[in-house]
């Protein structure tokens, strides 16, 4: 089997309304979805996660050409030859996104083709379901309005949801009016995370942390920019004897980013997102890594149906930091703000009962993509 073309395709969403973050406003949805064809006719499909349309160009002009005539089974060497001819200026950013979009494809590929779903090929599925949190909470008018938010916060109880995720970040007051607003709307014992995309320094993450400890935070996300690695280990150092378990690892790349994140004991929660970390075949080594040091790994979440298809796979092939008798939950991350390449991509998907996710079991990814479908999106 050999490839025979790499498609790539920028979907885009405007929003019916504008939502900001710590860091920008967003006014659309975007995606990069990659598309890998063998000689044989087999297809396999991936999605990058960051700029949609520079990623389109690293997997179009860079990385994608370079798979034609290749053996797309051989799904580690890829990795190994793209990555390396891309090392002297791609360790992070753009060229790990491209290869990792490029990675998931190969991997839905080969599960086609040998007739299994992904999971099993990264050792095996250890459940049928996970257990989603909803991520939301948005800004729309720039600030929290703590009103709003809790309301948003009912909404989700109202829908089955066991874990939350917010939005901090707009500084000390209005992140604690906001979380105190939300966790007396949620009662005190509800799996409640914060995220701050990495708005704050050591200092003020420190500070924050220590008022959220009251609120009974399940984690603390991002709290200092990802380049600040002693900053992460000083917040970790110091929330860690308040209960607060720092996460982060969004905006990190390939099993060197996230060694360093381990080694300097950063996070008690690694956070890689397939689309950006590598693919498939980088998350296993991360995991492999996060087992290692004893690190629980939860992928990032954000974007299209195709993303969200391969957390499921991988979310499921994880086996248990540490394991024991009693099976830990694996929370899924969930979006939840408007999004129809997440919702309406792939009719049925994901088949969702309240909180819980089946895992597909159909080959490879076990989600089909409909290429006329998606150009009702291609920009
Ligand atoms: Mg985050």
């Amino acid at each position: 089997m050999k490839v025979s073309q790499v498609d790539v395709y920028v979907l885009r969403h405007a929003l019916s309304e504008p939502f900001a973050f710590a860091q920008w406003w967003n006014s659309e949805r975007t995606c990069c979805l990659v598309c890998v064809t063998a000689d044989d006719g087999s297809v396999g499909w991936g999605e990058c996660f960051g700029s949609a349309e520079v990623n389109a160009a690293v997997v179009r002009d860079f990385l994608g050409p370079r798979l034609i005539g290749r053996d797309p089974l051989n799904t580690g060497v890829l990795w190994e030859e793209l990555y390396n001819r891309s090392r002297d200026f791609g360790q992070k950013g753009a060229f790990v996104a491209g290869l990792s979009g490029l990675d998931i494809a190969l991997w839905d590929l080969k599960g086609r083709a040998l007739g299994l779903p992904v999971a099993t090929l990264l050792g095996g599925a250890w459940c049928d379901e996970v257990e989603a949190y909803a991520t939301g909470f948005f800004f729309t008018r720039g600030e929290g309005q703590a009103g709003r938010l809790a309301d948003e916060a009912r909404r989700y109880l109202d829908q089955g949801f066991r874990g939350l995720k917010m939005k901090v970040g707009l500084g000390l007051e209005r992140d604690l009016e906001n979380l105190r607003a939300v966790r007396r709307a949620v009662g005190h014992e509800l799996p409640l995370a914060i995220d701050a995309n990495h708005a704050y320094n050591a200092r003020e993450a420190i500070e924050l942390g220590l008022h959220a400890a009251a609120e009974n935070v399940w984690w603390f996300e991002e709290p200092v920019p990802p380049e600040d690695l002693e900053g992460y280990a000083e917040v970790r150092r110091v929330l860690g004897p308040h209960g607060v378990p720092i996460a982060g690892g969004e905006a990190e790349f390939t099993r060197y980013g996230f060694r360093e994140l381990f080694v300097r004991r950063c996070v008690d929660l690694a956070q890689p997102d397939l689309g950006a970390c590598g693919g498939f075949t980088a998350g296993l080594e991360i995991a492999a890594l996060g087992r290692t040091f004893g690190i629980e790994v939860r992928p990032h979440v954000w974007g299209a149906a195709v993303g969200l298809a391969a957390a499921l796979q991988f979310l499921a092939a994880l086996p248990p930091i540490p394991g024991a008798l009693t099976p830990r939950t694996r929370w899924l991350e969930l979006d939840r703000t408007e999004n129809p390449l997440r919702d309406q991509l792939i009719p049925d998907f994901p088949q969702r009962e309240g909180p819980m996710v089946a895992v597909p079991t159909a080959p490879g990814l076990g989600i089909d993509v409909d290429v006329e479908r998606l150009r009702r999106w291609v920009a």
